[in-house]
């Protein structure tokens, strides 16, 4: 059987909910009739989406390390499926929250789109009926996603532009499929079929995904390993947490470093692992083909709860700098970013977007200082701690449109992982914006 399932755009609500029938009480989450085996847990991305916007996001992330643009956004997308949280952005407080006993496990990179059980994501050039993704679903053993590229998608993070649709949640949307939930009749939740551009609701799950993810994998089990610190050192990894076995029977996950082909099974294992501790750590010499991403244990047995929580590593790879979007209460208009990442001795490209200030912006800038705050102003809250070091105050006319800034951080290796907070902000004679930060974090020239 090969399923197909459709999420569709806004305008179709009045015939997806026809196709639902939903009745005044009928306000609850759909099975599709299977689940996802343990084996199942690993997906890859097969990076073809054409359009820019899919793939802009250079913002580098401690808790999704290793992988940027539409590979972050993917994965950040399954991740919220997971029972244990990682930091989120303004437009959601955490990712990873199931509550259950299901992981998604984030493999790397494919060559290609795969077969219908090789658990892939890719984009398909053309759809038919203005249908903007779907999955197909063999469920027990694997499923494909596609996502419609004659529509364009954002990568995030953070808010995404009002004409894009967006991809991290629309795929939070369809790997409930990958792992057998149906529509929902719930407005707000992320099983509802039909989602508008600018909207990024679907990246968090409600109550009533939860419900049916819990209905299908169980609520979160005591006994359930769990991973709560990774530390690498001279080429092995501790993996420290609780529920481990014992005994020489457990297999600890790696993502692979490299792009893998399409059939096959992607993930980098480890086996019969014995543990310390009272199953409390674990360490294992680091795989060659093991890189960035993300490590998980399984114990004995086949059950959902028999797999730990998913864990971010770097492995103790250089790291490239990163940026994380920062918005304070949310007040700021966010019409600041960065385009590159900050790295030693390389240019950090900047943009403010001054067109929507009120009549228009004579002036634009950006400060960079080493502390961050949140202090209220009459012209928004300053997100800068202008009492720490000041790393940076550019300025200069503003174009009224995209203004361009840079700077260079000296190129000291003692600079190495250091942070700072940079906010921009647009000014006229009447009025001055503060737009939202970036917190910065200095990594290596590549
Ligand atoms: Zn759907």
């Amino acid at each position: 059987m090969n399923t197909k399932l459709l999420l569709l755009p806004t305008v179709a609500l009045g015939m997806a909910a026809f196709l639902l029938s939903p009745s005044k009480d009928a306000s609850a989450f759909s099975k599709l009739g299977g689940s996802l085996d343990v084996s199942q847990r690993d997906f890859r991305v097969f990076n073809n989406f054409a359009d820019d916007a899919s793939n802009n996001n250079v913002r580098g992330s401690a808790e999704f390390p290793g992988f940027l643009a539409a590979e972050q956004a993917i994965w950040k997308g399954s991740a919220e499926w997971n029972s244990s949280a990682r930091g989120g952005d303004i437009t959601q407080a955490g990712i990873g929250d199931g509550q259950s006993n299901f992981e998604a496990f984030f493999a790397g990179n494919t060559t290609s789109i795969g077969s219908t059980d090789d658990n892939i994501v890719s984009a398909l050039s053309t759809c038919n009926g203005g249908v903007i993704a779907f999955t197909e679903i063999p469920i027990a053993d694997g499923w494909r996603i596609r996502f419609c590229d004659d529509k364009t998608f954002s990568d995030g993070p953070g808010p995404i532009p009002g004409h894009l649709y967006d991809l991290q949640g629309i795929m939070t949307h369809e790997y409930g499929h990958a792992l057998g939930l149906g529509h929902s009749t719930v407005g707000n939740a992320t099983m509802y079929p039909v989602v508008s551009t600018g909207q990024v609701i679907q990246r968090s799950i409600n109550f009533d995904d939860i419900a049916g993810l819990q209905c299908l994998y169980g609520s979160l089990s005591g006994s359930k390993p769990m991973i709560s610190g990774v530390s690498v050192s001279g080429g092995s990894i501790t993996i420290t947490g609780s529920g481990f076995d014992t005994a020489a029977t457990n297999e600890v996950w790696f993502t692979h470093r490299n792009v893998t082909a399409s059939g096959g099974d992607p993930r980098v294992r480890v086996f019969n692992v014995s543990s310390t501790g009272g199953g409390t750590s674990i360490t294992v010499a680091i795989p060659g083909d093991a890189g960035a991403g993300e490590v998980a244990v399984k114990t004995s047995g086949s059950l959902s709860s028999d797999l730990s929580n998913t864990f971010p590593t770097d492995l103790g790879e250089p790291f490239f700098g990163g940026s994380v979007f920062s918005n304070g209460s949310g007040s700021n208009p966010p019409c600041f970013m960065s385009t590159s990442l900050p790295q030693l001795g390389q240019t950090l490209n900047m943009q403010v977007d001054a067109s929507a200030h009120p009549g228009g912006a004579g002036f634009s800038g950006v400060l960079i200082y080493a502390g961050s705050a949140l202090i209220p102003t009459v012209s928004g809250e300053l997100l800068v701690d202008l009492s720490s070091p000041q790393y940076g105050f550019l300025g200069g006319s503003s174009s009224g449109g995209i203004d361009l800034y840079s700077s260079t951080p000296v190129p000291d290796p003692s600079f190495l992982g250091a942070t700072a907070t940079a906010q921009g902000f647009t000014f006229s004679l009447s009025v001055t914006v503060l737009c939202n930060a970036e917190n910065l974090t200095l990594g290596a020239a590549p």
